[in-house]
């Protein structure tokens, strides 16, 4: 029986990934008002004992030696913050010395601020960090951190963490409609993210049933504005993380396939949409009219120009 590992599950951003679940359930130094958990049970900031560190290893190099090459990734995702594990780092480089699969962890970033944490987190391979808000109102009413957190902690941790990190640091922004989801909140966010090291940062929705019910998704309209902003600044690194999570899938002479999928990616303004689809001598206009029709993407107007974007799922997804 799993008691502390399930999957694999497939990611985009990880392949197919084996969770592992080093944190008993909602155990968390936040409690986010998108939580597909639900609210926290225990709000805790101070690191601690929980599984044996070696019981968790063991189970792990287990599964991923029964499983014999169907991981890309062994990834620390816990019904909580991974982080609050006092012995994350000694089940990381148990894990490492006996399978040769790279590690992840996906973190809200909340005590990276901590060399102890920094130096664990060091030991993986790619590290995912969370990052709502650097507006210390929106980050109570989205995140509710516990109250010996500050915000200024959190975002210096992000930036020195940055710095001395030799992995991948990928980044994740939750946006949740008439909370995070405005101009100023994303240009606050780019301008700390222009001094940080990372690879990716991807902009997600809500997309399972949240901890509080008036949490929900932007709209595509707020989407597109706050993909721009980000983009104008930080470049192609950011990425759309909205609906299907299952790995790229590369679709090979079929245009609109392949239009659909750069736009889980990114949204695209009709103009170059239209370019594209020209290219393979179809007929433009009706291709792209078809699928507003089908309610497979959406067009947005942003700053004079018209955007299409990928539809958010209607159902929730089963991916973690
Ligand atoms: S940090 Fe993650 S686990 Fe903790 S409350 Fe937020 S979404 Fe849930």
């Amino acid at each position: 029986m799993s008691r502390y590992t399930f999957g694999p599950v497939p990611s985009r951003r990880l392949g197919r990934s084996l969770g592992v679940n080093n944190i008993p359930y909602k155990h968390c130094s936040y409690s986010c008002v998108y939580c597909q958990l639900g609210r926290t049970l225990v709000r805790e900031v101070e690191r601690r004992f929980f599984y044996p560190p070696r019981e968790v290893a063991g189970e792990v190099v287990e599964r991923v030696s029964n499983l014999r090459g169907e991981v890309d990734y062994v990834t620390f995702v816990p019904d909580g913050e991974p982080t609050l594990d006092l012995n994350l780092g000694v089940i990381a480089e148990a894990v490492k010395r006996e399978v040769d699969v790279p590690l992840a962890v996906l973190s809200n970033t909340s005590l990276v601020y901590r060399e102890d944490v920094q130096s664990d987190l060091e030991i993986l391979d790619l590290v995912s960090l969370k990052l709502d808000t650097v507006v210390s109102e929106t980050w109570l009413k989205v995140n509710r951190p516990h109250p010996r957190l500050r915000l200024g902690e959190v975002t210096w941790g992000l930036e020195e963490f940055s710095k001395r990190y030799r992995g991948t640091l990928i980044l994740e922004t939750m946006l949740v409609r008439g909370v995070n989801d405005t101009v100023e909140e994303a240009e606050g966010i780019a301008e700390l993210l222009s001094r940080v090291r990372f690879s990716k940062l991807y902009l997600a929705i809500p997309t399972r049933p949240p901890a509080e019910s008036w949490a929900k998704p932007t709209s595509e309209e707020r989407l597109v504005a706050v993909y721009q902003v980000l983009s104008e600044r930080l470049g192609d690194r950011v990425e759309l993380l909205t609906g299907y999570e299952g790995p790229d899938f590369v679709v090979s002479g079929d245009p609109v396939g392949s239009l659909l999928n750069i736009l889980s990616v990114h949204p695209m303004r009709l103009d170059y949409a239209y370019r594209l689809l020209e290219r393979f001598g179809l007929d433009a206009e009706s291709a792209v009219g078809r699928l507003v029709e089908k309610g497979d993407v959406k067009l947005v107007e942003y700053r004079g120009y018209r955007f299409l974007v990928k539809s958010f799922p209607k159902k929730p997804s089963e991916a973690r």
